[in-house]
């Protein structure tokens, strides 16, 4: 009656999450991918073609936990439980990578197709069986539909975080910590080594930093991640400012038609969808041009600008303008190196870019208090420190082990005991 599990990823890096929790059944909990490696590549979850598995509870749609579900349709016929919002977002999402990657994926268009049609619906506080383990969604606070994992086998309690926010943002209220102890808790450390800034004091500069270059006639310019981030930078500009003139860009426009699906999973649902209507939808040629030619904000993917229409905007911005960062960008990508280089790389040329650049820390985490408090609350026999990179996982399995935890960072293809 014991529970194991095998790291096929995120262990010691962010990306590609996938953990295979056995009990009497074999789960997957996630199953993404890592979307740039060192080498700026895709890189995929340990090989499990041969393992007999029975199901996959997906926490989120983005693609570093969803993206590699099509890929077991090429050896499996298992049912995938996520949320509804996960469904139609991971939907937006893998067709945008058949449509980057083509024929360098590992899995075509008809698995993608079995992927649809292999989900099970399920909703926050329902609970699903498979064989005698139970599963459990509750919200993550992290992006629509996002949830925590909870999972029992022989009365034990196994929590599996995926990736959460205690703390109350635009759109979400923050996950609830839960009551009662866990047996074994999963935990994601991206910010393990720090608290985000104040959300309020953040907001305000953003606003002020947008409404100051606006006044001086130039642009704003805000590549954001198109599930979650766009969506929130509309509410928070809105909350504070009726009538600045807001472009919205790339793949966030089909993500936010669908964030107006589901009211439920939204916190201020009725301020969201009003504020779609006062922002203008760039979906032609006229469009975007009228977005630069200011002083306007325009929010658009992509967020790391690996491509996507915020790459071809930054030409075409006059001097008065800026780019505002408000999500953390890998190393190597474009958005890095704009960041620390002032500059681009756009078809294997090197363009410089004069205009000023700033990052903010609208992060959709648990920062480092809030990491420690779940940890406190939930009083885990065992802790797995996932979701971090090296030095992040690995201090911080050290800390809670100086604090009496037995806690582990464990290393890409390991297999643990649970209980
Ligand atoms: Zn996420
Ligand atoms: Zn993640």
């Amino acid at each position: 009656m014991t529970a194991k599990l095998h790291c096929l990823g995120a262990s010691r890096e962010v990306g590609r999450s996938a953990f295979l929790l056995q009990t009497d059944s074999r789960v997957l909990l996630d199953y993404g991918v890592k979307i740039f490696d060192e080498a700026g590549k895709p890189t995929y979850p340990a090989d499990i073609s041969n393992v007999k598995l029975d199901a996959a509870m997906i926490s989120h749609a983005h693609l570093d936990h969803s993206g590699y579900v099509p890929n077991l349709y090429r050896f499996s016929k298992i049912p995938w439980y996520g949320t509804p919002p996960t469904y139609d977002i991971a939907d937006i999402l893998w067709k945008d990578t058949m449509k980057i990657q083509q024929h360098d994926l590992p899995w075509t268009n008809a698995h993608y197709k079995k992927a649809m049609k292999y989900w099970h619906p399920i909703m926050y506080k329902h609970k699903t069986s498979v064989r005698e383990t139970t599963f459990e969604f509750t919200d993550a606070g992290h992006i629509i539909g996002a949830a925590m994992i909870h999972a029992s086998y022989n009365n034990k309690k196994i929590l599996y975080t995926g990736d959460f926010k205690l703390e109350h943002s635009r759109l979400h209220e923050g996950a609830k910590i839960p009551k009662e102890k866990v047996d074994a808790l999963i935990i994601e450390t991206t910010y393990a080594d720090r608290d985000h800034p104040d959300r309020k004091t953040l907001e305000k500069k953003f606003v002020d930093e947008i409404k100051e270059t606006l006044n001086e006639g130039g642009t704003v310019l805000c590549p954001a991640f198109a599930v979650g981030r766009s969506q929130e930078l509309i509410r928070i500009i809105r909350a504070h400012d009726k009538d600045v003139p807001i472009y919205l860009d790339g793949m966030s426009k089909a993500v936010s038609s669908i964030y107006l699906k589901y009211k439920k999973y939204l916190y201020d649902y009725e301020n969201f969808n009003r504020d779609l209507d006062s922002i203008t939808f760039v979906d032609n040629l006229q469009d975007r041009k009228n977005a630069t030619r200011g002083p306007n904000v325009i929010i658009s993917t992509a967020g790391m600008m690996e491509g996507g229409p915020a790459l071809n905007y930054i030409k075409y911005l006059n001097r008065e303008s800026k780019v505002l960062f408000t999500g953390y960008c890998v190393e190597g990508t474009n958005g890095w190196r704009l960041q620390n280089k002032g500059q681009l790389r756009v078809d294997k040329n090197i363009l410089e870019v004069e205009l000023p650049v700033e990052y903010m820390d609208f992060s959709a985490h648990a920062g480092r208090t809030d990491l420690h408090k779940l940890v406190k609350s939930t009083n885990p026999e065992k802790v797995v420190c996932v979701h971090g990179d090296s030095a992040q996982a690995e201090n911080f399995a050290l800390e809670l082990k100086e604090m009496g935890y037995d806690a582990v960072a464990p290393k890409f293809e390991d297999k643990l005991t649970l209980f």
